[in-house]
């Protein structure tokens, strides 16, 4: 039995001012056969890892392609894309003949002169492999549910935590779906119900969570093989955006046709109840002590996260033991380790990238740490943060950073001499991912509702190619079964 496992995956802001190309890739995840880390997952990269882990003992050969993932940003550059698209289709094709395809991508890819570069690797990739070969894909539920990768794929799992915890769990069965597959043991059929909705689904509350964890108990009863809950990603103008139910049933295209109805239509039921209630900048910057989440400056949903409106309120305020992260900005970055640990000195940062920065801050600064090459832990996988720099203004303390990401792990403060634990407000540019860590050491969480470019009203949102009527841009819409 042979498999083959490969990598392509970001998330693409179409509003993002920031262009992804294959250094974005470079900087984050670009791995050639045999260059593959051993320790763990890099992103989208658990298929390839547990495929790995369990080749011996299932009795199959695992023929290893290219993984490339980058940081959630813009667009991504037509040629970069269509790069490392036929580097893995090449492999493909080399690795012939195949039995099984696990591809771990993210699903909200979007290169230029495509709006949907998981549905044509895809296609690509049936077209290659035959229509016996098993594809299996990991996709996160921040994706684009398109009909062209259900037609092309047979099965198909998202992860159902967000925060995303789950990414080697949700690996693991697609494996174990996909082998099964192949020695016949079952006939995996999937059906898509289209909610028609644009929305946040944090599985850290109590509706959501209740959500998840009923489809979780349905699951590997009655031939109910697999339910996945497509969130959507919001801030992408392409036609198929917006959340999707996907329920995968063993040979039974009737029961996979009603689960998916039914799921969906509880999930329509759910509309505007999902997310968290997002404070004011005003009375969320009087509130100690708590974790505050910046969810509208998010670099993982593609923020240039150099906004600073919250933390010139916090400043303006005389806001004293509290610390803010991560603000990107490499060339303030740069400018503290010219200045070394220790100096006080006038610096400009954040505020740069686009219109949705806001202005940049302007202060007497004093470098408290540096520290370079930083990592901050994600569960069981580590993000490079790059060189790092705490500086204090005023009675706050400011984590600067020059490979840009969210706040995720509690090192983002610790790297650089910040104890979180001991601030009486930490604020963190993240929408959900920083719960893992944030949430069991915060007395209290506050989502706040900045001016950053990832507005929580979808409605602000300039689409202009997204398939209307969409909730909440519309009231009236028509969910449905598409697949
Ligand atoms: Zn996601």
């Amino acid at each position: 039995m042979r498999l083959f496992s490969a990598t392509l995956a970001t998330e693409t802001n179409t509003f993002s001012p920031l262009p992804t190309s294959l250094a974005s890739y470079q900087e984050s995840v670009f791995y050639r056969p045999g260059e593959h880390p051993t320790d763990a997952p890099r992103m989208c990269t658990a298929p390839l890892f547990v495929a790995r882990a369990r080749a011996a003992a299932e009795g199959f050969t695992l023929i290893e392609g290219s993984c490339f993932a980058a940081s959630p940003a813009g667009t991504t550059n037509r040629a970069d894309y269509e790069f490392m698209r036929d580097e893995i289709l090449d492999q493909l094709r080399a690795a012939l003949p195949l039995d099984g395809v696990l591809l771990g991508l993210h699903g909200a890819m979007v290169a230029h002169g495509y709006d949907d570069t998981e549905g044509d690797l895809l296609e690509r990739a049936r077209d290659i492999v035959g229509k016996d070969c098993v594809i299996g894909v990991e996709l996160d539920p921040h994706c684009h549910l398109t009909l062209k990768r259900v037609r092309n794929a047979d099965v198909i799992i998202l992860y159902k935590e967000f925060p995303h915890t789950d990414v080697a769990d949700r690996a693991e069965e697609l494996l174990t779906l996909v082998l099964a597959a192949i020695r016949k043991q079952i006939k995996p059929v999937m059906s898509v119900f289209d909610c028609r909705q644009i929305g946040s689904y944090p599985t850290t509350l109590p509706l959501m969570r209740g959500f998840v964890d009923r489809m979780k108990a349905m699951e590997g009863k009655e031939g109910i093989l697999s339910i996945s809950i497509g969130h959507c990603f919001p801030y992408a103008d392409v036609p198929e955006l917006g959340g999707r139910i996907l329920v995968v049933t063993d040979a039974d295209k009737a029961k996979a046709d009603f689960l998916a109805r039914e799921i969906g239509e509880e999930f329509i039921a759910m509309r505007g109840r999902t997310a968290p209630e997002y404070m004011s900048v005003a009375i969320a910057t009087n509130a100690f002590p708590v974790v505050m989440a910046d969810p509208a400056d998010n670099a993982g949903g593609g923020a240039p996260t150099d906004n600073t409106t919250i933390l010139r309120e916090l400043i303006a305020r005389d806001a004293q033991d509290a610390a803010l992260g991560p603000i990107w900005d490499p060339i303030a970055v740069r400018l503290c380790f010219d200045a070394g640990e220790g100096a006080t000195f006038p610096l400009r940062f954040g505020g740069k990238t686009g219109p949705a920065s806001g202005p940049p801050m302007d202060g007497l600064v004093t470098v408290t740490k540096l520290a370079r090459d930083c990592l901050q832990s994600f569960g069981p996988t580590q993000v490079p943060l790059g060189n790092c720099a705490a500086i204090r203004v005023g009675g706050v303390s400011v984590v600067l950073i020059d490979n840009r990401t969210q706040a995720l792990g509690l090192e983002l403060f610790r790297n650089v001499g910040i104890e979180p634990t001991e601030q009486k407000l930490l604020v963190v540019k993240s929408t959900n991912h920083f719960m893992g860590a944030y949430g069991p050491i915060a007395k209290k969480v506050i989502y706040v509702d900045a001016d950053g470019p990832l507005s929580r009203d979808y409605t602000k949102i300039p689409y202009t190619r997204v398939n209307r009527p969409i909730w909440p841009l519309d009231q009236d819409t028509t969910p449905g079964l598409i697949f």
